[in-house]
């Protein structure tokens, strides 16, 4: 009964048009959205739509929400579950959203030496909690997942991080496993994750440079959660220098972002080449290269 009440009431909100200015947002603040095929386009409005009006949402810390924020975050949520079966109700533990402008001071008692107690609190962009709310900044989310390039050539989106943590929290505690598609893929999966995250607690350990951020060496959820943000975030390099776990995050995600990414840069226009520019190639700077629709700087880079 209830689903029946729930499917008509999600009939009637994607059967109206989708409004041109919440696509001016997706444009502006989420570069997969210009990759994405007119059929994904579709599906992605439809459930964002879903998952913006069936969360309960709060601005914290002054910030007042506005359709651009609740649109773009939905759209990021929407982004990671737009190939599994069960689409945005995969995130049905997650009650409410919150959204901080940036970067916020989360309460905490630490117990110190002496019978002291700490609450000054730890500083942080986001958290998910089992059964409970997705806590976020705004300006580490609308940093789009490709968008924000850390010294190493990282890239972070605390949106994309905290709902693959909320994915992983649907299939019990958070310790880096989410709900699979079949019994006889928990072996691989555990076997190709583990050795992906030891390597990575190695190379943090070594300072070498890496697609994925050290913080992924902290413990197998936060592993799974930064290789989502590489894996849509930085998808050419991952899939170069982490093949199995490439592949591993694509049959779980069912999308293949660089697949993805590489179709989209073949539609986009080339530089042409005058004559003068011919001549003068050796000498010249290298070409700039093409600029998305999103108006942002190329976020992707293989190199
Ligand atoms: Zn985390």
């Amino acid at each position: 009964m209830f689903d029946f009440i729930k499917r008509q009431r999600r009939e009637r909100l994607t059967a109206e048009p989708f409004p041109e200015a919440w696509q001016e947002y997706l444009r502006a603040n989420v570069a997969h959205y210009a990759c994405l095929t007119p059929e994904e386009r579709e599906q992605l409005h439809d459930d964002l739509r879903v998952f913006r009006a069936e969360k309960d949402w709060e601005g914290a810390g002054g910030l007042t929400l506005t359709d651009e924020i609740t649109v773009t975050v939905s759209a990021l949520a929407a982004l990671l579950t737009l190939g599994l079966p069960a689409r945005t109700d995969a995130y049905r533990s997650v009650s409410t959203i919150i959204v901080y402008p940036a970067g916020y001071r989360a309460p905490e008692r630490r117990p110190l030496p002496g019978g002291i107690i700490d609450e000054s609190g730890s500083w942080r962009l986001g958290e998910a909690w089992q059964h409970g709310p997705v806590v976020l900044s705004w300006a580490d989310a609308r940093a789009e997942p490709c968008n924000e390039e850390d010294s190493e050539g990282r890239t972070h989106n605390v949106a994309l991080h905290e709902f693959a943590h909320a994915l992983d929290m649907d299939y019990g505690t958070a310790e880096g496993v989410p709900r699979l598609h079949n019994p006889e893929q928990y072996d691989a999966w555990q076997k190709v994750m583990d050795r992906a995250y030891q390597r990575l607690r190695a190379d943090r350990y070594w300072g070498r440079e890496q697609v994925l951020d050290p913080y992924g060496a902290t413990n197998p959820a936060e592993f799974f959660a930064v290789a989502t943000e590489a894996f849509f975030g930085n998808p050419l390099r991952l899939r170069r220098r982490h093949r199995r776990l490439y592949a591993t995050l694509r049959d779980y995600y069912r999308q293949d972002p660089a697949a993805r990414l590489l179709r989209y840069l073949r539609t986009l226009p080339r530089p042409e080449r005058s004559p003068a520019t011919e001549t003068a190639a050796e000498d010249a700077p290298a070409p700039a290269p093409p600029t998305p629709r999103t108006g942002r700087a190329w976020p992707w880079s293989e190199s």
